[in-house]
């Protein structure tokens, strides 16, 4: 059986001094308990080795947001997979969709930072999803289709069996308007259907597909009891601590 993946993009929110905040919080409130789920936190690059540290002897694993496709290089601005793995971040988010919109990532740049992430043993959480004209036009499954066949093209089946996918509408992220658990599972296992046609069957029983967008402890159930869908990718629920473990024990 596939473990429940719920983690969580702080996004641009948190100074460090916040972030320990948080993790103190966080270790206290699962001291006596055993997490259902794996949990881990991404957070902006500036708080990943606070982060680390503090969370160092938990179960909580620390992801980064974004990182680039070369090993170094004239890049201003851009952070490397081997200057992650050196302060211990064990996942890297790809391809969200404020990366797509705001800084111009493109499948083919996805594909690229799919490759170093996995070259240098970090696990990538692929985001794919549609926006909300797509699927008003009844594009979704095209979209995400593409997303996966370009975002994973070249990538082998040894690698695919770590990935982690995260469907996100984008017409449900930060908006408060979840996608149904119908929409999200039907989404979710055709993600697997595509998964095995573009690897194999193997692959795609083993790849953790997780939904994100408006995910809270309200619905989190409802969501995380369909069948194909692993995990969770929080954004704002994933800031106070208490609200975050809810989804994670839900
Ligand atoms: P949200 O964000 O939970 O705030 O909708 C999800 C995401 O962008 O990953």
């Amino acid at each position: 059986m596939r473990k429940k993946l719920i983690a969580g993009n702080w996004k641009m929110f948190k100074t460090t001094a916040e972030a320990v905040a948080f993790a103190d919080e966080f270790k206290a409130l699962i001291e006596d308990k055993e997490l259902i789920s794996d949990v881990a936190i991404a957070a902006p690059f500036t708080q990943l080795a606070a982060l680390n540290d503090s969370f160092r002897g938990t179960a909580v694993k620390v992801g980064a947001q974004n990182v680039h496709f070369e090993e170094e290089g004239a890049y201003t601005g851009e952070i490397s997979a081997n200057m992650l793995t050196e302060i211990g971040v064990d996942y890297v988010i790809i391809g969200h969709s404020e990366r797509r919109q705001y800084f111009a990532e493109t499948n083919e740049s996805v594909n690229l930072k799919l490759k170093a992430a996995f070259k240098h043993g970090i696990v990538p959480i692929l985001c794919v999803g549609e926006v909300l004209e797509e699927r008003d036009a009844g594009k979704e499954f095209e979209v995400v289709r593409k997303q996966l066949t370009e975002g994973l093209s070249g990538i082998g089946a040894k690698d695919a069996g770590t990935l982690v996918i995260a469907y996100e509408p984008v017409w449900a992220i930060g908006t408060g308007r979840t996608a149904t658990a119908d929409q999200a599972e039907e989404m979710c296992a055709y993600i697997r259907k595509v998964v095995s046609e573009l690897q194999n069957e193997d692959v795609a029983a083993k790849v953790i597909i997780q939904y994100g967008g408006s995910v809270k402890p309200e619905n989190a159930a409802e969501i995380l009891g369909r069948e194909n869908i692993d995990g969770a990718l929080v954004g704002g629920a994933s800031l106070i601590p208490k609200n975050f473990l809810a989804i994670a024990q839900y």
